[in-house]
């Protein structure tokens, strides 16, 4: 699209020349503010608005804006107010001739009631006119730089992440070829890589290269879910094969799994079950790998006795909190999990990742929306130093609360958010 310039001829204007400077600055803004105005030279006329995009650093009043407007709309008869569905809006009339556009890009603001239909019709008809020429411009690219391109794609497919890619499409592909869901996203996948520590699901190794295994084999109707694949070593992906789970981990030929990888993968599904929204489909999957024999603890007479789901685990809000806060903390800092598979790696990690994690959802009084709100403030103050674990944050987060508890005012520190200010981080925090 061509770039908003003023035409010169806007100072030749007369009744541009009546107006006082921060009306005239206002006007500029109008014209060249592609985020106010459209293509057509419409824009809302709300003075808060106006006074957010002409004015963002200074610290006059909507009032003024709105007197400043108000004088727009008398001294220049190009420029013309209208409202439509009870909100109002502002038409640059002579927008057309200062911007010279290629076409019009499709808007969401209503027409003014003096402009054409036939018109309207017209720049639509000259903007699918435009969009096809350019599609067609750029097949014939495509055509003309095949060869190009399929280098360019090749040596993508070479990188780790094209590799990934690939892997992704191809486990898709054979997902809907079998006719199961195919939803398994990549973060869903590193979260199951963190679960079993980047070591393989079922015997534990952890200097080899893991692959996507399906728990239950696509053929047998395992979909391409996070329910359903962790990492697996070749070895244990090979000697498994198309076997189900139960069978195969009372094998003789499986001597090197883990003893407790069924209940590892228990564990696993547990928390994928807590975590998936589709949590129907995931207690049928449980069901069906669900080893009747293996189970060493309460989990095996539970199951059988109601032949059903084990009961995902009675989650308290805390314990959802925390576990929120950890995945926040995990993701935003992009830190890797600490190995948990014996329990003395287990308790290290307790107390240098999960403990902190607990101490600062207590400070925030278990309140989610702030917790996350901390460890972002924390984070922040410690740019450019290392964040090793969650520790490492504490002590910064122990700080700000203090200073919050201080009544210490920071402008946006305080930790009383308004309504708003509260919907919009938890919308964002759900809608990751
Ligand atoms: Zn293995």
């Amino acid at each position: 699209m061509a770039r908003r310039i003023l035409d010169t001829a806007f100072w030749d204007d007369t009744d541009v020349a009546k107006l006082d400077y921060p009306e005239r600055l206002l006007l500029i803004c109008m014209i060249t503010d592609e985020s106010l105005s459209n293509d057509y030279g419409w824009l809302p006329a709300h003075p808060a608005l106006l006074k957010k995009h002409a004015f963002g650093y200074d610290s006059c009043s909507v009032a003024e804006v709105e007197t400043w407007r108000d004088t727009i709309l008398e001294t220049c008869k190009n420029v013309k107010l209208y409202s439509m569905n009870g909100q109002e809006y502002i038409d640059l009339v002579k927008f057309p001739e200062w911007q010279k556009l290629r076409y019009q890009r499709k808007t969401h603001l209503p027409p003014p009631p003096w402009y054409g239909e036939e018109a309207l019709a017209a720049s639509e008809a000259e903007r699918e006119e435009h969009l096809k020429a350019d599609r067609a411009s750029g097949l014939i690219y495509r055509e003309a730089h095949k060869e190009e391109i399929h280098i360019r794609q090749r040596a993508y497919r070479q990188t780790p992440k094209g590799k990934e890619l690939e892997r992704r499409q191809n486990h898709r592909r054979l997902a809907r070829e079998a006719g199961v869901p195919a939803t398994l996203t990549q973060t869903e996948w590193q979260a199951s890589l963190d679960f079993f520590g980047n070591c393989c699901a079922y015997c534990g190794d952890s200097d080899v290269s893991l692959s996507q295994e399906h728990i239950v084999p696509l053929s047998a109707g395992g979909g391409y879910v996070a329910e359903n694949v962790v990492p697996a070593c070749s070895r244990c992906n090979e000697s498994k094969h198309k076997k189900p789970l139960e069978d195969w981990l009372v094998e003789p030929a499986s001597t090197f799994v883990l003893k407790n990888a069924g209940e590892r993968i228990k564990e696993y599904l547990l928390v994928v079950a807590e975590t998936s929204r589709n949590s129907a489909e995931t207690s049928r999957l449980t069901v069906t790998i669900a080893p009747s024999g293996l189970s060493r603890d309460g989990l095996s007479s539970e199951g059988k006795d109601t032949a059903s789901a084990p009961r995902p685990r009675a989650s308290s809000g805390k314990n959802a909190i925390r576990k929120a806060l950890e995945e926040h903390f995990v993701r935003t800092t992009k830190l890797p999990r600490p190995p948990m598979a014996t329990a003395s790696q287990k308790r290290a990690a307790g107390r240098r990742w999960w403990a902190p994690l607990t101490r600062m959802a207590e400070l925030t009084d278990w309140n989610l929306t702030q917790g996350i709100r901390l460890i972002d403030e924390a984070r922040k103050r410690l740019e450019g130093l290392t964040v090793s674990a969650p520790e490492s944050l504490l002590k910064t987060a122990e700080g700000i609360i203090g200073d919050w508890a201080r009544g210490k005012s920071h402008g946006r520190d305080s930790p009383q958010l308004s309504a708003t200010e509260l919907a919009a981080m938890q919308e964002e925090y759900t809608h990751d």
